[in-house]
């Protein structure tokens, strides 16, 4: 099954591809996480990047694309994969169609106020990525990660200005890929407003 998670940034599509691939046996590619791990890296892309990811502008689609080539190539793509924030664009669509169309697109509604209070409240683990939230799932001890021991920290983009970009993006490039996949018949819609766990239950529920 090759499926891709849509919706505006703090949706939780990340915490429920994590949680869908302990199910189904398919890799989660975030390119999120990618781009991240580039940065952290300081690869060429990583240095190219950097300043895009921490003010919450998109990374050009030329530079997007090819990792996501590149990363699908890999063995353990070959039969299906959850794709979490990717495409981002219409272009980007348009180059996965020509690439590896997708089965289905779950789309994750949540209302801005809620996507907001999530981002200002989410913490990252610096080493493996894991997704945390202060109220809602924090790490059992503060500023370490349950799963490896590493650093949890807040990322540069879930600052307050950074956030308001990502909405702004969100909502002029990338929402109109709802339309897109409807109609192409793609599209799941799904309500992403409530413990990770319901979440899932609607959604293996609409997947069924
Ligand atoms: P979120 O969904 O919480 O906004 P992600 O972890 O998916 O965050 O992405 C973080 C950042 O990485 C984005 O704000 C953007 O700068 C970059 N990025 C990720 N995916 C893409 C993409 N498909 N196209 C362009 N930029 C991207
Ligand atoms: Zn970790």
């Amino acid at each position: 099954m090759k499926m891709i998670f849509l919706g505006p940034p703090g949706a939780g599509k990340g915490t429920l591809a994590d949680l869908a691939v302990e199910e189904r046996k398919l890799p989660h590619i975030s390119t999120g996480d990618l781009f991240r791990a580039a940065v952290k890296n300081e690869t060429e892309l990583g240095l190219k990047v950097k300043g895009i990811l921490a003010s919450g502008g998109l990374v050009p689609d030329d530079l997007t694309i090819a990792l996501v080539k590149e990363r699908l190539s890999a063995p353990d793509a070959a039969s299906g994969w959850i794709l979490d924030g990717f495409p981002r664009t219409i272009p980007q669509a348009e180059a996965l169609e020509a690439l590896a169309p997708a089965d289905r697109v779950v789309n994750f509604e949540v209302a801005d106020e809620v996507v907001v209070g999530r981002l200002s409240t989410r913490r990252v683990c610096r080493a493996c990525g894991k997704i945390y939230n202060t109220k809602t799932m924090p790490p059992k001890k503060e500023g370490v990660c349950d799963a490896c021991g590493g650093e949890v920290y807040t990322r540069d983009d879930d600052k307050e200005a950074s956030i308001r970009t990502r909405l702004e993006n969100y909502r002029r490039q990338t929402a109109p890929l709802i339309q897109w996949y409807g109609a192409r018949g793609k599209l799941l819609t799904i309500d992403g407003v409530g413990d990770p766990k319901v979440v899932l239950e609607r959604f293996n529920k609409a997947l069924a």
